[in-house]
């Protein structure tokens, strides 16, 4: 611990944005990481406080409290080979992690928490800079093959450590790009794409070799994988959205989230889309009050709307959470995102029932306030109200994995229609079918990049133990 009175001089200090009027001009990243003094301030703050209950937070167990001293001390180098050593790509979680760490620091109880996420995107960011970030290839290869179906997080960091320990690794991605919702369902304005094109060219280094438009259960069998190759690692996400089938949900205008933010992705790298999916000028109702509803606020706002509004059919969670009661877990409290302080209408407790169009197209919705008594809604008689919309987008959240590539693989699913693979035990992570892995959203369910990294890392450790017998990747 670099200085003891550290939390007592200093106060938090966040990143700095750009302001709302430059960033609605784009689609670049705005936050501006820590200088290096400042990360030297921040890093300070930490108290080393003896139980570092923020790497028990931090689902990849980051080593927070030896990196906080190691910026304090100016000591950058070791600090990236000590974050690197448990997160494979700490660019992607320092920026969109929601840093459930920073819930679970001590100086949280009565103070404001340490800026973990802000000090580890200024460490990555000068690694990167300094030139620190280099492939690792193995020393010499195993001559075992493994497939993975998936390029999201999860893939990418189950694909790095295995070819590090020598296999010969095939990612296989059925987007005409590698990076899963990193690429295709976050929005450039919070996550820059060159991030994963610079990892992708350490990994072609280090040995995977990266197939695109390969659909797996499509165009590409399930046996021709199993008979190539001497594992096979789902990594294929959850993504069957949650639907709204109420009258009216048929009409042109009303649309998924993941059609729009795809889109929008995909004419920022430099594709043409045809009829692409606009809100200039629209007034758009977000359905859903998560992450995507957020990132279609944010691009919304960027193709000029005239109007956005957001729904949540839960009740406005209260603006300070009750520290005592919810420290160090995850409290349920008002947050908003950089999306909705660009200009968003937000309505909580509100159930939609229909939509209503002309022509063919949707021009407004019904909608009615909930009420929640005991975990239950019940609709507020007489609160019935209509909303003008010509652009609904459905943000409500992902059921489950797609089922057709569990089923052509032929492993069991959990209740929830998820891959069914534990992480405990001997063979972690497997499924019900020989040589047949699963991690990230495809066995989890929806979740975080944090989780999709943390699961790809296990499951690359169990994939080498049953493949050579034993492993030196970690835990
Ligand atoms: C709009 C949006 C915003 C989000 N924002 C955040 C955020 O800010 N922070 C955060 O931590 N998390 C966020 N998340 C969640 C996060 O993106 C996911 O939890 C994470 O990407 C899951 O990683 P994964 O590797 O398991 O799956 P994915 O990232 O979903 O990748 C799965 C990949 O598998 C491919 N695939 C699927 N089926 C096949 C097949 N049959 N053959 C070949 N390839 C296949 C898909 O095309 C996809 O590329 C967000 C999610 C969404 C939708
Ligand atoms: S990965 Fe997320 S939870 Fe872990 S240290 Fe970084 S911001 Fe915190």
């Amino acid at each position: 611990m670099g200085k003891i009175t550290g939390f007592l001089e200093y106060a938090r200090l966040s990143e700095a944005n750009l302001p709302v009027a430059d960033r609605l001009t784009n689609y670049n990243e705005f936050v501006l990481h820590l200088s290096d003094a400042e990360a030297k301030q921040q890093g300070a703050r930490c108290m080393d406080c003896g139980i570092p209950f923020c790497m028990s937070g931090c689902p990849i167990n980051n080593i927070i409290p030896d990196w906080n001293d190691l910026v304090f001390k100016q000591d950058w180098r070791q600090a990236i080979d000590v974050l690197h050593s448990t997160n494979n790509f700490p660019e992607f979680t320092g920026r969109i992690c929601p840093a459930p760490c920073e819930a679970a620091c001590t100086l949280n109880i009565n103070n404001d928490a340490v800026g973990i996420k802000s000090i580890e995107h200024a460490i990555i960011d000068k690694a990167w800079e300094m030139g620190w970030v280099q492939a690792q290839p193995p020393a010499r290869k195993t001559g075992k093959k493994v497939a993975i179906v998936g390029s999201g997080p999860a893939g990418l960091a189950a694909a790095q450590q295995l070819a590090r320990v020598g296999h010969t690794v095939v990612l296989l991605e059925k987007n005409d790009r590698i990076g899963g919702l990193l690429r295709y369902g976050i929005p450039n304005f919070k996550f820059e794409k060159s991030h994963i094109d610079r990892r992708m060219a350490q990994m072609a280094a280090e040995g995977v070799e990266f197939r695109v438009n390969q659909h797996v259960g499509e165009n590409v069998s399930a046996e021709a994988l199993l008979s190539e190759f001497d594992a096979v690692v789902l990594a294929a996400g959850a993504e069957q959205p949650r639907d709204l089938p109420v009258p009216g949900r048929e009409l042109a205008g009303v649309h998924f989230a993941m059609e729009f933010l795809a889109q929008q992705n995909k004419v920022v790298a430099g594709d043409a889309v045809a009829d692409q999916i606009k809100a200039t000028g629209k007034q758009v109702v977000v359905i859903g009050g998560g992450d995507t509803g957020s990132d279609c606020v944010g691009t919304s706002n960027r193709h000029g709307a005239a109007m956005v509004s957001q729904f949540e059919l839960m009740p406005k969670p209260p603006t300070q959470e009750n520290r005592p009661l919810t420290w160090p877990n995850w409290p349920l409290k008002m947050r908003t995102s950089s999306s909705h302080e660009e200009g968003c209408q937000r309505d909580w407790s509100v159930g939609t029932k229909s939509f209503m169009g002309e022509a063919g197209k949707v021009t407004g919705l019904k909608a009615v306030r909930l009420e929640w008594k005991d975990g239950k809604m019940s609709e507020i008689p007489g609160s019935e109200f209509e909303m003008k919309a010509d652009l609904v987008l459905l943000a409500m959240g992902f059921v489950s994995p797609v089922q057709k590539l569990l089923e052509v693989f032929g492993v069991e699913k959990d209740a929830r229609g998820n891959a069914k693979a534990s992480t405990e035990g001997e063979c972690s992570y497997a499924t019900s079918k020989a040589k047949v892995f699963a991690a990230g959203d495809v066995r989890r369910g929806q979740s975080l990049v944090v989780w999709a990294i943390r699961e790809g890392r296990q499951c690359a450790r169990s994939v080498d133990e049953f493949l050579m017998g034993s492993s030196t990747l970690p835990r």
